[in-house]
Formats: structure tokens, sequence, C-alpha cells
């Protein structure tokens, strides 16, 4: 696979280089998430951005979109257990 979509690893919006932040050097988070190598958007922020993406999208209700977001989160690196 040549094609690898960048995406945040904290809110799961695909990024373009400039849109990386600073101190994430390899492009792992994006400059709403994080900001001087340190994340300045913490789980409820970054769930009410995702949710709102999902609403733009697909015009889910709130409370679809929010469990939407939750799903996305569950498979992003900053909110990973273990
Ligand atoms: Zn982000």
């Amino acid at each position: 696979m040549d094609v690898e979509e960048h995406v945040c690893q904290s809110c799961g919006v695909p990024m373009n280089p400039e849109d990386y932040a600073e101190g994430s050097e390899k492009g792992d988070f994006c400059s709403f998430c994080m900001v001087h190598s340190e994340f300045v958007a913490d789980r409820d922020a970054v769930k009410a951005r995702i949710a709102e993406r999902i609403q733009e999208m697909t015009g889910k209700s709130r409370d679809e979109a929010e469990a939407e977001a939750e799903d996305t989160m569950n498979g992003l690196n900053r909110w990973a257990v273990g």
C-alpha cells in the first residue's frame, strides 16, 4: 500500500503536513489537539470535535454522532487502552 491516509491519532481528522502540530514531527497529532508537544484538547473536546464532523457529514443525531465518535477514538493511539 503506497497511500496511507494520515489521520490525527487523537481526533481522527485527516491531515496534510501543514496541519501537523508543532512538536509532532511524525505527524501523529494535529494542531487542534497538540500545541508545542502538549495536548491542548481533552477527551471531551476531542469527542465533541469528532461528533460535529460526523453530524456535518452524515446528518446523524448528536447521540448517534457521539457514540460513533467514541468508536473512532477507541481506534486511535492516544486513547487506546493498554
Ligand atoms: Zn487532532
